[in-house]
């Protein structure tokens, strides 16, 4: 029986509103598209929290022994400054103003992305294809829906007609939105438009002669619309219909809404089997924006230089902060939550290197209780992650396997007392939620090649202390890095290990 069998993923759909059971389209495996960044600028924690959100679905997946096809487009190109198809491209404009060429900003902006996400100890996507490197397919499905009556031409621009594929569809149902309250709210068109109705949304656009990203069509020069590029790089890679699709609450309207639609009008079939949607991070309940002057960087985050943070805070801990809400509830920032976090992970990261180094010798069941605590401990924290990914509450559960490690550790619990299957099945556990599942690894000290480098020095000098018969010296050695929080543990062949608390 393989792991997702016997833990079988329940998840929250955004599209039905409900929490269902989770069955891949193909069996044994995961297609997950997830809307990357628009890369024009430096990320923001908010950005992070949402990727995060991604990270630990596909690496639970993974876990469970599906696999996966993760993928995260990179936006270079078509997302306007306005979701109503108004105001300059994104990156052309930061070209603009920084004398830059477009693929600059790109390159530049895509590299920090890749770096934040790698402090953060977030693994790559199987694939993450670019807006720019699929023109063409983006130019193909415009003449699709061009063809099947569901867009217009209009001097040299395509839109796509949302009141005729409502005629036949609903538009709106990912959001719960009704055409007519659209047709209704915010500005009315006037003469200049080109849309025959606000609700429609470009598929393509004329460029401008000042316009530097400009790619050939049948329509003249222009570049993609931003909702059609998601539409081609998930149905490319994953299929016509494909299981998850995910990104922050914000892009549920209209980015996503749009993308059924036109992979709805395109294909016949609706793209998506489960919809996720990651909730904000938010600074004093407002959205983490870079536009609200409320962001910052990580890298001001570690350093602690902004004026939010009274000080520096590590990426595990930051990392383990965000994993102690469940990503469908929004999350504040702030610094006693922070610090409380920090005091959290430590602790389940030193009882992560304390339970690598325990082995258990003996195979005789004593403690029938201890064991099936043990055991109910491990069903907790697969319930918990199996339960649309609740971090939270897995993460409740390891601090209680933390308390039994630490109980084995201090000897107030007997290893042997259970027997070995329970006891490596525990352990097992413990070490994969950890590492592989919260991506919570050992960080600092522990991984610090300096510090390593110094206990091996350290350690080295002590074998020779004590093969020239100083006990009182090597005892010294022993006590004064106990003092320092260092445990050395002479094992039976000579060698000596440590601990860190
Ligand atoms: P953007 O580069 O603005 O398109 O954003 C990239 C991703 O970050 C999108 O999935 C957004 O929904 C997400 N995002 C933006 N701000 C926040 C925030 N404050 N909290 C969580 N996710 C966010
Ligand atoms: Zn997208």
């Amino acid at each position: 029986m393989t792991l997702y069998e016997k833990y079988p993923v329940s998840l929250s759909n955004s599209l039905t509103s409900n929490k269902e059971v989770f069955v891949p389209t193909n069996p044994g495996h995961v297609g997950m598209y997830v809307c990357g960044p628009t890369v024009y600028n430096y990320v923001h924690l908010g950005n992070v929290r949402t990727f995060l959100t991604f990270d630990i679905v596909s690496r639970y997946f993974r876990h469970l022994g599906y696999k996966v096809r993760y993928v995260r487009n990179i936006t270079d190109v078509g997302h306007l400054e306005s979701d109503a198809d108004e105001g300059e491209d994104k990156i052309a404009k930061k070209a603009r103003l920084e004398q830059l060429e477009p693929m600059e900003i790109v390159q530049t902006y895509s590299n920090d992305f890749h770096e934040v996400l790698h402090q953060f100890n977030m693994l790559p996507p199987s694939i993450e294809p670019t807006a720019t490197g699929h023109i063409v397919e983006q130019i193909e499905i415009t003449k699709k829906l061009l063809n099947k009556g569901l867009a217009y031409e209009v001097n040299g621009s395509v839109y796509f007609d949302v009141t005729k594929y409502n005629e036949s569809h609903h538009y709106g149902i990912l959001s719960g939105r009704k055409i007519e309250e659209l047709m209704e709210s915010g500005r009315k068109l006037d003469s200049q438009d080109e849309k025959r109705n606000k609700v429609d949304f470009a598929l393509w656009k004329k460029a401008s002669p000042a316009h530097i990203m400009r790619w050939p069509s049948p329509w003249g020069e222009g570049f993609p619309g931003w909702h059609i590029e998601c539409t081609v790089m998930s149905t490319k890679y994953l299929g016509e219909t494909f299981d998850i699709h995910g990104g922050g609450m914000d892009l549920k309207f209209p980015h996503h809404e749009c993308e059924i639609a036109q992979a709805v009008g395109a294909n016949g079939k609706s793209p998506v089997k489960y919809w996720l949607h990651s909730n904000m991070l938010t600074v004093n309940g407002q959205k983490m924006s870079k536009s609200l002057g409320n962001s910052f960087l990580p890298s001001e985050l570690f350093a602690g230089n902004h004026r939010l943070l009274e000080r520096g805070y590590s990426p595990m801990t930051v990392r383990f902060f965000m994993l102690q809400s469940h990503y469908s509830s929004t999350l504040d920032f702030s610094n006693d939550a922070l610090n409380a976090a920090e005091k959290g992970y430590k602790k389940l990261a030193n009882s992560l290197s304390v339970v690598k180094k325990m082995d258990h010798t003996s195979g005789k069941v004593a403690d029938q209780a201890l064991a099936q605590a043990l055991n109910q401990l491990v069903q907790d924290v697969y319930t918990a992650m199996s339960d649309d990914f609740n971090t939270a509450k897995a993460i409740a559960a390891l601090f209680e396997m933390s308390a039994r490690i630490n109980s084995f550790k201090a000897g107030t619990i007997g290893i042997e007392s259970v027997d070995s299957a329970t006891f490596n099945r525990f352990k097992a556990t413990y070490i994969a939620m950890m590492e592989d599942v919260l991506g919570l690894t050992e960080e600092t000290e522990v991984n610090n090649n300096t510090l390593t480098k110094v206990m091996d020095v350290v350690i080295g000098l002590r074998k020779k202390v004590r093969a020239d018969r100083n006990f009182a010296l090597s005892d010294k050695i022993r006590d004064d890095l106990q003092a320092a929080g260092i445990q050395l543990k002479d094992g039976k062949d000579g060698e000596i290990s440590y601990t860190i608390e």
